[in-house]
């Protein structure tokens, strides 16, 4: 398993992935370890949290800079994204214990109560596009709640995995209550199938969680699908157009589009679709491209070399059915893996940059008469992750929101995750939620208790 650094293609680590009798050790180490972990309050176990915050801010520059080397994140949102792992671990700290504590409802019963209990270990399998943020903002709840946790990085950012582990030890968890495990993809079945593991949470693409959810399925164990998105980014008439257009660019620049909650179909109404389209364009060819470790960067290579050529097939295609490219769109000769920011306009259904997820620097502009058929089409997709609506008028905003099938809408803002707040999708986004106190009870036994 190899770490290579995408802005020059240079191996970075390699790893030797554990064999079946160490990944087995680790999964009884964890079991043993959550034998005392399970008993401490809900309170002592939110407390550490706020260690881990301290641990995660002391050392943000090297786990930006691993981020940067291993998968291209430029500096600046590699050192937001450590912030807000910090952020999310002081909101369990403070909030963990008020949502798990004992409801008391009344019945015929002398006393009756619902108790919110740990369900054992839990296995995350994670994406490289957020290697810090994907990992605690499943971690943190989970070990809160009593959990213990086990995780699967994607091969590509073993080196981020390893710090996670090391993150929590530093901050005084015991040792083994939450272990990385250097694994292929191959070997997460057996992991799941172990009698120990009792809970399965991917973030990924849908065929990933389609074999995940299918095994876990086929054990009869819980499982929390965070897949894929095409966001639509709906633009109407009485929008603050400028405002629209300087978010667009950075919902679809960040981390070179390869983002879940990325905006990527920009639905936009007749009257405003040409200005729209020509300023979107001007300020994604205006990106600065180059190195992540680079502070003027603002455009960095994709991480793995395969994106480009994927991204670039859907592009090619996409314009070979009609669409009209106003930027990009050609490949880069460069050692790393750049592709360049490209918008495209006239984007019509059954065109890949409409029909599936673009996973990169690609805007589809799509022109619609009004409001009615930019909701119908906002719903046309198989996905169901996040949404943005732009309208000066904030109550006609919060009506289009509820009538698009998704599971977060932002008006006049970009999709973005909030400790705070639920988040997960609906269709073949998946399905569980994170964050929040959604996130605090997934993995959770909800349990009943009557006394007559
Ligand atoms: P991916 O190829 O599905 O990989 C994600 C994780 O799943 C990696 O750890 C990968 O391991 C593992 N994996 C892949 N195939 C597997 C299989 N058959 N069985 C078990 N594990 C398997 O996805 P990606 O390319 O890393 O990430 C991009 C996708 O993630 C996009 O679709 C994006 O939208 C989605 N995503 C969703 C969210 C969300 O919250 N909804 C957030 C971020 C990303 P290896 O690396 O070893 O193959």
């Amino acid at each position: 398993m190899k770490s290579i650094n995408p802005y020059n293609n240079q191996l970075i680590k390699e790893y030797t992935p554990y064999t079946p009798a160490e990944v087995e050790k680790i999964l009884v180490d964890v079991d043993q370890e959550w034998q005392s972990w399970k008993k401490l309050t809900v309170k002592e176990r939110a407390t550490m949290m706020l260690k881990v915050s301290e641990v995660l801010l002391e050392n943000k520059e090297s786990y930006a800079e691993m981020m940067a080397l291993e998968m291209g994140k430029i500096l600046k949102e590699a050192r937001g994204e450590i912030e807000k792992c910090a952020l999310l671990c002081r909101y369990y700290a403070e909030s963990a214990e008020g949502i798990l504590a004992d409801k008391f409802v009344e019945t015929d019963y002398s006393r009756s109560l619902v108790v919110h209990e740990p369900i054992g270990l839990v296995l995350a399998v994670m994406p490289w596009n957020f290697p810090f943020w994907q990992v605690i903002r499943f971690a943190v709840p989970c070990l809160v709640s009593g959990n213990g946790a086990l995780l699967k990085h994607a091969s590509n950012v073993q080196g981020c995995g390893l710090m996670v582990e090391e993150i929590f030890r530093k901050a005084g968890l015991p040792e083994n209550i939450f272990r990385t495990l250097v694994i292929p993809s191959k070997q997460v079945e057996a992991v799941i199938t172990n009698p120990l593991v009792r809970a399965v949470t991917l973030t990924g693409s849908e065929p990933a969680g389609m074999s995940v959810a299918s095994t876990a399925g086929r054990q009869l164990k819980k499982s929390v699908m965070e897949l894929g998105g095409s966001d639509p980014f709906i633009v109407l008439e009485d929008a603050d157009l400028d405002k629209a257009v300087e978010v667009s660019v950075t919902s679809r620049a960040l981390n070179v589009g390869q983002v879940c909650i990325a905006a990527k179909r920009f639905i936009v109404v007749e009257s405003l679709a040409e200005e729209f389209t020509r300023k979107h364009g001007e300020r994604m060819a205006a990106l600065i491209m180059g190195d992540p470790l680079d502070e003027k960067t603002q455009l960095a290579p994709m991480s793995r070399p395969e994106f480009v050529e994927d991204i670039h097939a859907q592009v090619e295609k996409s314009v070979a059915m009609g669409a009209k490219l106003i930027t990009g769109g050609k490949l880069i000769d460069s050692e790393g893996y750049f592709y360049p920011a490209t918008v495209l306009a006239d984007v019509k259904k059954g065109m890949p940059v409409y029909d599936e997820e673009t996973f990169g620097p690609v805007s589809a502009i799509i022109t619609v008469k009004d409001e009615e058929e930019a909701i119908r089409i906002a719903n046309d997709t198989d996905f169901g992750l996040g949404a943005a609506v732009w309208t000066q008028d904030k109550e006609r905003g919060e009506r289009v929101a509820r009538q698009i099938d998704c599971g977060m809408v932002f008006v006049n803002t970009l999709v973005a995750s909030n400790p705070k707040l639920p988040f997960g999708g609906t269709k073949r986004s998946g399905y569980g939620r994170e964050c929040s106190e959604h996130g605090l009870k997934e993995f959770t036994n909800v349990k009943t208790i009557c006394v007559l």
